[in-house]
């Protein structure tokens, strides 16, 4: 066996380094902070939490800057606190036996290799804007639950995604934070020379260079690679500074590095994956890397790149996240071939053959190439992510498939889930250990174990649920203030915030993308019935949040109009707008608000994560029919609204409107106010047992990391 140099040996050295500056009753946490293991294990965060909260929460919750710059005594007072040494080694014993239990092989040829443009692992590791990172950072947390030989592929953004900044007119503004990787729990892996490991990839009309991070998630390992090297310069330098950076070169640029890039670092490492799992197009140009790899091998004469493809075929499957022509990116092939035409002559594949495959009529001349037609042709396996978006996958890309019918299409579907430990609020978390039984999230995809829900008394889970919610509350109460500040609005304004929100109110969360298709202001169509609904003595409130994309001006004109809309209703103080949707925000919002919503113009929301964190935490949805819900929605775990589709979108934007304010009027908040004579809404708490039994086996990452397992890996054809 060669050997491998995959970054462990200078993660052991980064640890020392680590371990020399803490006093040796805390040597552990120097191992600890260096895997992100530490953020979903019970007890994990209050070590650093127990020490200074504050600082933990300024350091951005990232322990390993947290331990560098915190002040010796508070170190020497830890180390001398009997309470905490045994929280420390009973946290550390935990992680390690969990690090200790052996790996099962997914695919007899070698580990699966997850490719995707972002993870989101942890608030802290700034590589990642929205759903598509959540999914691939919770892959990443259940594949190390599950001990299975996987391995994470990505880039470091030094940038990351933007920060949002609105302006009192509503407009929003974006910065971005540069990371510091010396604090970062991010290594360098370096070789059998002590040199760290390099790749280079042709783009544009020079090499471009990168190197390789190590990132420990649990067992399961994430590379990233970087450009921000002295041999690079600054355009190329530029390549992994921001994610989903709006211009196409740069997009273009990344992207190779993360296929292209992402085989040969792997190879460099002595990694030999068994499957490469594309996650999104992104990463499609893996394929042509590996094809060339192969060519290099065979004798004779050079099969064509079809049949090169075809003979790799097996080691590919393609998960496809994206449910609109558009939305799947294109390049006119001069933007294509500028950036990548030296790679792909140097890998000695003919451009013309290769454009005929990334287009969806593979003899036109003049369509705009794109990844996802290349991702589906080089795989064994595509498929979407709930049941309606495999559906609307195939009939979007049957034209591929020129002799099939559309129920024909190859093209099936994994149902998304979200990682329960992760999203899971320690309220919650404590509950449900009360009376699921000892090791119950072991067995998260046990609906047996679930239905033990339904002896969990009123008491107990209105109290958690109000707890969540005053958690919540406070949450805004704080940042609202901050985010009116520093939009210049009038102090007094500001301050007000203090008394935003009041924790016994119905309590409705809407965050999502700001793009438009997520219709964030269906919930002002009707201002009059809107303000009907919160003002009012058994009121409701509501938290929006979200994003835009820099270039998405019609986004931003969404956003902007919400406000000055929110601004007429004169009610500023019962919905607010939070700014910078992100990780840190995303685990209380989810958990402290009664009712969950989504809205996006059908069939357009592939799947929606969001709704099965909300869930989890005993919190209902209520939702257009679309993605995920239009499979879990069963009639007596949340709401819906008719997923059906009409031609003309403002009527259809009217009749969806009108559905939210008649369930909300009639249903929705009769049934929060129903108390029994101790003050408990009994009718509602039944509700979210139904949700909890229904969905949380359903919806949780280890149902989908089986099926993935069962159903995309081991699968033969
Ligand atoms: C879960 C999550 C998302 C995905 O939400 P959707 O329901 O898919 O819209 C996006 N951003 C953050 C920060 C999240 O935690």
């Amino acid at each position: 066996m060669t050997k491998r140099f995959d970054g462990t040996r200078d993660v052991r050295r980064a640890v020392e380094r680590l371990a020399r500056r803490l006093p040796e009753p805390l040597e552990d946490l120097a191992w600890i902070s260096y895997n992100y293991l530490w953020s979903w294990t019970p007890g994990g965060a209050e070590l650093f939490t127990a020490i200074d909260d504050h600082r933990f929460t300024l350091a951005g919750e990232n322990p390993v800057r947290f331990l560098l710059n915190l002040p010796e005594r508070d170190l020497l007072r830890a180390a001398t606190d009997q309470d905490y040494l045994t929280s420390l080694d009973r946290v550390a014993r935990r992680m390690e036996a969990d690090l200790a239990r052996p790996s099962t092989r997914v695919t007899a040829a070698g580990p699966v290799a997850f490719l995707c443009a972002e993870f989101a692992v942890h608030q802290s590791l700034p590589v990642y804007s929205g759903g598509l990172g959540v999914l691939a950072g919770d892959y990443l947390k259940e594949s190390s639950d599950q001990a299975l030989d996987v391995v994470g592929l990505g880039l470091l953004y030094r940038r990351g995604y933007l920060h949002q900044r609105m302006d009192r007119s509503g407009w929003q503004h974006e910065y971005w934070v540069e990371a510091n990787t010396g604090q970062l729990p991010v290594v360098r892996v370096r070789g059998a020379d002590g040199q760290p490991v390099k790749v280079k990839v042709p783009v544009w009309d020079s090499e471009l260079t990168a190197q390789v991070w190590r990132v420990n998630v649990g067992r399961t390992t994430l590379f990233l690679l970087d450009t921000e090297l002295k041999e690079n310069t600054p355009l190329q330098r530029w390549v992994t500074s921001r994610l989903y950076e709006g211009s196409h070169d740069i997009r273009l640029a990344q992207y190779a590095l993360l296929g292209i890039g992402g085989v040969r670092a792997l190879d460099a490492m002595g990694i030999a994956p068994g499957l490469f799992h594309m996650n999104e197009g992104h990463p499609a140009l893996a394929s042509l890397e590996v094809a060339a790899q192969t060519a290099s091998q065979l004798t004779g004469e050079r099969p064509d790149l079809t049949r090169l493809l075809a003979i790799n075929q097996d080691r590919f499957a393609f998960t496809t996240h994206t449910p609109v022509p558009a939305g799947n990116e294109t390049y006119s092939s001069q933007e294509f071939f500028r950036v990548l035409g030296h790679s792909i002559d140097e890998m000695g594949i003919d451009r013309d053959q290769l454009a005929a495959l990334t287009r969806i009529d593979a003899t036109s001349s003049d369509e705009p190439l794109g990844f996802s037609p290349l991702a589906i042709r080089c795989s064994r396996s595509t498929n979407g992510v709930s049941r309606r978006h495999g559906e609307v996958a195939r009939e979007m890309w049957r034209p591929l498939f020129s002799d099939r019918s559309t129920a024909d299409v190859p093209i099936s579907y994994v149902t998304n889930g979200v990682h329960l430990p992760t999203w899971m609020s320690p309220t919650m978390r404590e509950l449900l250990s009360r009376f699921l039984g000892h090791d119950w999230e072991r067995h998260a995809h046990d609906a047996n174990m679930w239905s033990h829900v339904d002896e969990i008394p009123d008491i107990d889970l209105w109290d958690a649920r109000c707890k969540m919610r005053l958690h919540l509350v406070e949450m805004v109460r704080a940042r609202i203030v901050v985010d009116r500040l520093a939009r210049g609005e009038d102090v007094d304004l500001a301050v007000s915030g203090l008394d935003a929100f009041d924790p016994t109110l119905l309590t409705l969360g809407f965050a999502r993308r700001l793009a438009t298709y997520k219709r964030l202001d269906l919930l002002f169509h009707n201002i009059d019935r809107l303000r009907d609904i919160i003002d009012h003595e058994l009121g409701a409130q509501f938290i929006i949040a979200g994003k835009a994309h820099p270039l998405d001006n019609e986004a931003k004109t969404v956003a902007q109009n919400m406000f000055s809309v929110n601004r007429q209703m004169d009610l500023l103080n019962r919905v607010i707008f939070l700014e910078d949707y992100d990780m840190r925000v995303a685990p209380s919002l989810v958990a402290g608000c009664d009712v969950w919503l989504n809205l996006p113009r059908p069939p357009m929301e592939a799947s929606g994560t969001s709704g099965m964190k909300a869930a989890m935490n005993g919190s209902l949805n209520l939702s257009v029919l679309d993605g995920w819900w239009s499979e879990g929605y069963n009639g007596q775990n949340g709401w819906a609204i008719d997923g059906s589709t009409l031609d003309d979108p403002r009527e259809q934007d009217e009749r969806d409107a009108n559905a939210l304010y008649d369930l909300l009027e009639n249903e929705v908040k009769p049934m929060f106010f129903a108390r029994d004579s101790n003050g408990i809404p009994v009718v509602w708490l039944s509700r979210i047992r139904a949700s909890l039994r229904s969905l949380a086996p359903m919806y949780s990452s280890a149902r989908m990391v089986e099926d993935y397992n069962e159903r995309i890996y081991r699968h033969q054809h």
